[in-house]
């Protein structure tokens, strides 16, 4: 069982921000010791990704706002991709189960050379999509929300959001990596929403 099934039902859902605010744009910092402070911004990061409209796979902290190496992942399979083949990465096999699980300070300690081109979209970017090559798998470094230090061979939709996710903590968005005909389709998008962004800033 997942610690946030404990303290969900308590946990505020977090604004998330978007295209155009500084956070998105910075290098965040390490988490240091894992505090109650950490751990609630872990369960209110959870409770943000799975109520928003529509429920992320995951959300890293400077997507609400906060410059710190925080992650939470939810790629479990649906019923939709039940005809897939089971996740069998050591990754996949361990964390699946915990979640959503929270990750400190994650790390991508090396990537296949094998790589996979995928549609992404992302919660700080509404209506944006683009296609986006990335290594197939990927080695993980992170801490769990426990202390646990663990190191793991990620594959599938896991390795992608991994690092989608981690991309965030050093202020890299997934259409920055997509095609030059993608990213001029998201452009006028881009663009409301930084100007949105930067109304709500000046309040
Ligand atoms: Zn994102």
């Amino acid at each position: 069982m997942s610690i946030f099934d404990i303290f969900t039902k308590n946990a505020r859902k977090m604004r998330i921000v978007r295209n155009g605010n500084q956070s998105l744009r910075s290098i965040s910092m390490p988490v240091g010791a894992i505090t109650d402070d950490v751990k609630a911004l872990a369960q209110r990061m959870t409770v943000t990704m799975k109520e928003n409209d529509v429920p992320g796979v995951g959300l890293a902290a400077p997507q609400v706002g906060v410059n710190l190496r925080l992650i939470v992942v939810d790629t479990r399979p649906d019923g939709k991709s039940s005809r897939k083949k089971p996740p069998t990465s050591p990754g996949e096999m361990m964390l699946n189960p915990l979640m959503p699980v929270a990750l400190v300070n994650p790390e991508i300690i090396s990537s296949s050379k094998e790589t996979e081109c995928a549609c992404e979209g992302c919660l700080s970017l509404p209506g944006v999509e683009g296609e986006v090559t990335r290594p197939k798998k990927v080695l993980l470094k992170a801490q769990l929300i426990s202390g646990e230090q663990v190191m793991l061979e990620c594959d599938g939709l896991l390795a992608r959001c991994l690092q989608h996710e981690i991309d965030h903590l050093n202020g890299i968005l997934f259409i920055d990596r997509a095609s030059e005909e993608d990213r001029q389709v998201a452009k006028p998008i881009m663009d409301e929403m930084a100007n949105e962004e930067a109304r709500l800033a000046g309040k």
